[in-house]
C-alpha cells in the first residue's frame, strides 16, 4: 500500500490538478493517474481539470474526459497535485486546492517547498510520471495508463537523453514497455512531429538567435507579432529552447517569448556547469537544475541583460572554483 492508497482511504470525490501551459509530465503523468484511479478506484469521482493541453496528446486515454474550465466553489475530499511547484502555478486550479479538504503533491521539481497536506517530491527523479509510476500497484498498471507514463518520461528527459535520466528512469520504462505501448510511435507523434508553421517558427527563432559572454550564452525571442504573423501560439513553441542549448560552445540557452506588451516567458537551459533553477527561482520562477522558467517584465534588453549578470556570476563561481 502506498502513500496514493493511504490519502485514498474515505475519500469521495477526486480533484487532479496539473501546471500552467502543461507540458508532457504534466499531462502524462495527470493522465496516468486518472485513468489508474478510474481503474483501481472506479466508486471514487474523479475530476481532472488542466489549461488547454495540446491536441498532439489527444492518444492518451480519457484525453476527453480533461476539463479545461476549472471547478469553482467546488470542496473536493482530496485534492491531487501533479508536475506543480507552487500553487501560482495551478493557475486556475488554486481555488479547487484551496478548498480541497485534503492535498497530495507528487512532483520531482527541486524548487517545490512542498505546499500540501501531504508532498511526494523526488528532485532525483526525472519525471512527475517517475515518481507517480512508484506510487502505483505495478500489476494494475494497464497499456494505456503506460502510454500516459511514458509519454510523461520521454518529454521530461528530451527522449531519455537529458542529465536527469537514471538507470532507474530506463527501468521503469522498460516496465511500461512490456505493457505493449507503441513507443516509436508515442515518441514521434508527441515528441518530434512538427506542424509547417512550428518548424518555420523555430527556424526564425535560431535565426535570429544572438550570442554573448564569449559564446557561452545564446539567446533568443518570439514576439506576439512574430506569433500572428506565423498563426502559432506558445504551445507551438516547445522545442526552440532544446535546439539553442545544443549550439557549439553554448553553457546557457536563454529563449523568451511575449505573453503581453513588456513581459516575457523565459526558458532557460544549461549544458554541464549552470545551475539554472537557482536563477529561474531568483526571478520568482523555478524548475530543475538544467531546465528552469519564470517570467519577467520590461524591455527585452533588461530581461536579457538582468539574466546575463546572473550568469555571468555563477559562470566565473564554477570555473574559479
Ligand atoms: P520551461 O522552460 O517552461 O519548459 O520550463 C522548464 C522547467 O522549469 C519545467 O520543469 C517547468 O515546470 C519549470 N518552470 C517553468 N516556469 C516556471 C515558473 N514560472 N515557476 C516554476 N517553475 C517553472
Ligand atoms: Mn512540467
Ligand atoms: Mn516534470
Amino acid at each position: 500500500m502506498s502513500i496514493l492508497d493511504t490519502k485514498l482511504e474515505g475519500v469521495k470525490t477526486v480533484l487532479i490538478l496539473g501546471h500552467v501551459h502543461p507540458d508532457g509530465d504534466c499531462i502524462g503523468s495527470c493522465m496516468g493517474l486518472f485513468n489508474y484511479l478510474e481503474e483501481v478506484y472506479p466508486d471514487r469521482e474523479v475530476t481532472l481539470c488542466l489549461e488547454d493541453p495540446p491536441e498532439k496528446f489527444g492518444y492518451l486515454k480519457g484525453f476527453t474526459c480533461v476539463q479545461t474550465e476549472f471547478v469553482k466553489e467546488t470542496s473536493f475530499d482530496l485534492c491531487i497535485c501533479l508536475d506543480c511547484s507552487n500553487t501560482e502555478r495551478l493557475g486556475g486550479g488554486e481555488e479547487g486546492f484551496a478548498l480541497a479538504k485534503d492535498s497530495l503533491c507528487i512532483d520531482h521539481h527541486v524548487t517545490n517547498a512542498g505546499y500540501a497536506k501531504t508532498n511526494v517530491i523526488d528532485p532525483d527523479a526525472s519525471s512527475t510520471s517517475e515518481v507517480l509510476f512508484g506510487l502505483l500497484e505495478e500489476s494494475r498498471i494497464t497499456r494505456e495508463m503506460a502510454e500516459c507514463l511514458y509519454t510523461g518520461i520521454i518529454h521530461d528527459t528530451g527522449v531519455f537523453k537529458y542529465s536527469c535520466t537514471t538507470p532507474k528512469t530506463m527501468l521503469v520504462a522498460a516496465k511500461l514497455m512490456e505493457t505493449g505501448i507503441d513507443f516509436s510511435r508515442i515518441i514521434d507523434e508527441s515528441f518530434y512531429r512538427k506542424t509547417y508553421v512550428q518548424n518555420q517558427i523555430l527556424g526564425r527563432a535560431l535565426l535570429e538567435s544572438i550570442t554573448f559572454l564569449d559564446g557561452a550564452c545564446v539567446f533568443s525571442v518570439v514576439r506576439l507579432k512574430d506569433m500572428r504573423f506565423y498563426g502559432v501560439t506558445s504551445k507551438d513553441l516547445d522545442g526552440i529552447v532544446e535546439q539553442l542549448r545544443l549550439t557549439d560552445g553554448v553553457e546557457c540557452a536563454i529563449f523568451l517569448y511575449e505573453t503581453e506588451a513588456q513581459r516575457y516567458k523565459v526558458s532557460l537551459r544549461s549544458k554541464h556547469k549552470l545551475d539554472v533553477a537557482k536563477i529561474a527561482a531568483f526571478f520568482g520562477g523555478g524548475g530543475h537544475v538544467r531546465a528552469a522558467g519564470c517570467t519577467m517584465s520590461g524591455s527585452i534588453y533588461d530581461v536579457v541583460n538582468n539574466l546575463s549578470l546572473h550568469i555571468e556570476k555563477q559562470l566565473k563561481e564554477v570555473e574559479g572554483a
